[in-house]
């Protein structure tokens, strides 16, 4: 029986939809239901209008397909950014933990996801059509920042074949990045000596 049954109604209702986020368990998600039910009511109206706003203001860059609250995203409208550099990331969070390290210039292009035969994920899925359109304009370097999940692999391999034809250059991060890991929790140091010691495809 999940932790929501013992407790009737309104609490109830909370921590079953508290358990339905990803990596919070029975025993976290009644910890933050109780937790809510303690904060101030200003503080709980807080809360629910982020989550509201969020979801409804939140759209996709129309040229690198990142999240945001703007049509460009605030790295693609950076005219000092090096344009001409493309890193291809699974994610926002991918872009995210890239752009905290400081040191990447260029621009990037978010996926939302990889190809994955096994969950029927196919080429047509994530965001590969939005990259080849942006292809033709000035581009020097693609450089494929996937995880080294089998799935990531598969997707740099699949989108080197696209553009090798094209003329562009085409690299892949240094692994070094652990297998399976969400590219989000490895420390910027990592991600540095990734990214600097990428390879030609
Ligand atoms: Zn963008």
């Amino acid at each position: 029986m999940s932790s929501g049954d013992m407790y009737s109604g309104y609490i109830g209702k909370l921590i079953e939809e508290l358990e339905r986020l990803p990596g919070i368990g029975n025993k976290s998600a009644e910890r933050l239901a109780f937790y809510i039910i303690g904060l101030p009511k200003e503080r709980v109206d807080k809360l629910s209008n982020a989550l509201t706003e969020a979801k409804e203001h939140i759209r996709c860059c129309s040229s690198c397909c990142t999240l945001t609250d703007r049509d460009i995203c605030t790295v693609c409208a950076d005219e000092e950014r090096d344009h001409k550099t493309i890193m291809v990331v699974e994610n926002s969070r991918d872009l995210a933990a890239y752009e905290k390290t400081g040191k990447y210039k260029g621009v990037y292009h978010v996926l939302h996801g990889a190809i994955s035969p096994m969950l029927g994920i196919g080429p047509a899925d994530i965001r590969l059509k939005e990259l080849l359109v942006r292809l033709q304009e000035d581009v020097e370097e693609v450089i494929i920042a996937t995880n080294s999940s089998v799935e990531g692999e598969a997707t740099a391999m699949y989108i080197a074949k696209l553009i090798k034809p094209t003329g562009i250059k085409v690299t892949r991060i240094a692994s070094g990045v652990p297998v399976g890991g969400d590219l989000e929790y490895i420390d910027e140091v990592t991600l540095l000596r990734a990214l600097d010691g990428r390879t030609t495809l």
